[in-house]
């Protein structure tokens, strides 16, 4: 597991999350929440004839508790209860998921930078 403790401040994310690809800022300093716990998340990118998707398994993410928290995101379409998060600006991702039912939403640490 990575050392995130650069990253996290009181609990919380201390630097400015942006996308990894066009540095679109994602979220604000002490917004979110790190949660340790092991999802699986889509890969970014998908080989060609796959029918299932493929996911990994990623195990820190910002918890955001309510979507008005995010300075810029993008949702994908619903998959059950779930919508995937990309990135505002490229829509790139998915740099997490968001829960249709407990409105929370989680960001990859992996899948974002942190300026
Ligand atoms: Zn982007």
């Amino acid at each position: 597991m990575a050392d995130v403790s650069s990253l996290v401040s009181e609990g919380q994310n201390s630097h400015i999350v942006v996308c990894t690809h066009c540095e679109s800022r994602v979220l604000s300093p002490q917004s979110a929440t790190l949660l340790k716990k092991s999802y699986p998340l889509p890969m970014p990118t998908q080989p060609k004839n796959q029918l299932s998707t493929l996911t990994e398994d990623l195990s820190e993410w910002w918890v955001v508790d309510d979507m008005f928290t995010f300075d810029n995101i993008g949702f994908s379409h619903s998959v059950g209860s779930t919508k995937y998060l990309v990135c505002a600006d490229c829509e790139r991702g998915p740099v997490g998921w968001h829960d249709n039912n407990t409105r929370k939403s989680y960001v990859a640490l992996t899948r974002v930078k942190h300026a």
